[in-house]
């Protein structure tokens, strides 16, 4: 029922000493969507050199102290404007110390509802510095943020994102969230939960629950929420399906909220101890039990390059015009590697 479609083609060419070499690319089609992903399996082959992250690398002084280090928040974050969103403060803080998180507007917002939320007052560069607990009070801020939000305009799509170091279009390095909530459903979301319920329709079976039983070349493993499945056709490098439960946001005691939060920190840690320092993630929630039905709440991991000051970015006409990534890290290896950092 789910169809692993691939074609291999081997492409020549001549080295610079007019040795011949031979590439091989993998066109894979995704096994719900149909997109497709090209996988040039040489370069995913070939030897990767990871250097280790400098102990004290990226840390804000108290010279060059970023907008989002604690120290400023008072003077540099945005308040809510609407009453009974944040308290007076008009702001949702959580948690005290080094765990404490501010969910605040987005300055610059790119949705009608559009806010950020810093991961703690110090300026980490590292995921695994990012303590646990952070993560949680994240969550935890988000959701109550929802509750109001909803209690006064109604249910809401929600969209938890995250983009991490510049190369994965974070433009404050200091770590933080953005959730993003509308009345309506965002465009691949609404290609996911479309696709998921034509292919229940005509196998009668779910798509996501096949997958997390079934494709086990591509397991990663399960946390205490999520389950996870590396992609088969990936968006983009290292992309890791998180799949968890069948209901909204607001259906989640808090219990599920932190476990959530705990198992997001864990791929992203993952994928650090694996070696790549920038990433995007997202969570898509269902509005309803039904659409729920069809998709689950889904979490999406993907890497970056790495931050250095000439790096190549990773998207380019093939990924942007033709939406058909170039892959060059194998789905199957990292499935492996990360089933024994999870
Ligand atoms: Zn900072």
């Amino acid at each position: 029922m789910l169809a692993f479609i691939k074609e291999v083609c081997e492409i020549k060419s001549m080295n610079s000493s007019g040795r011949e070499e031979v590439s091989t690319l993998e066109i894979r089609h995704d096994p719900l969507t149909g997109r497709k992903a090209r996988i040039n399996v040489t370069r995913a082959k070939r030897p990767h050199v990871v250097t280790a992250l400098a102990e004290n690398e990226g840390e804000a002084t108290e010279n060059n102290m970023c907008i989002f280090c604690e120290e400023r928040w008072d003077e540099t974050l945005q308040r809510f404007a609407e009453e009974g969103i944040g308290g007076k403060k008009g702001r949702i803080i959580v948690g005290s110390g080094k765990s404490k998180v501010v969910l605040v507007p987005n300055k610059y917002p790119f949705a009608k509802n559009h806010t950020i939320v810093v991961l703690g007052g110090n300026h980490e560069t590292r995921i695994s510095r990012i303590h646990k607990q952070t993560w949680i009070n994240a969550f935890l801020a988000i959701r109550k943020y929802y509750e109001c939000l909803t209690s006064k305009h109604g249910r809401q799509y929600i969209y938890i994102n995250l983009n991490f170091m510049h190369p994965a279009g974070a433009s404050i390095e200091h770590p933080h969230m953005q959730v993003v909530c509308e009345d309506s459903v965002l465009y691949a979301h609404h290609l996911l939960i479309e696709a998921s319920k034509k292919f229940r329709k005509k196998h009668g079976k779910c798509y996501w629950n096949l997958l997390r039983k079934e494709d086990k070349e591509r397991f990663a493993g399960s946390g205490d929420y999520f389950d996870f499945v590396c992609s088969f056709a990936p968006v983009a490098n290292a992309e890791t399906y998180g799949i968890g439960k069948r209901k909204p946001l607001d259906g989640h005691t808090k219990e599920e909220v932190k476990k959530m939060a705990s198992d997001f920190f864990r791929m992203l840690r993952a994928y650090e101890n694996a070696g790549f320092k920038s990433m995007n993630a997202t969570i898509m929630f269902p509005l309803t039990t039904k659409e729920a039905e069809a998709l689950p709440v889904f979490a999406r991991f993907i890497v970056r390059p790495d931050p250095k000051p000439h790096y190549t970015c990773d998207r380019g006409f093939i990924e942007i015009f033709h939406e058909e990534p170039v892959i060059h890290i194998l789905p199957e290896e990292l499935a492996e590697k990360l089933s024994k950092l999870l």
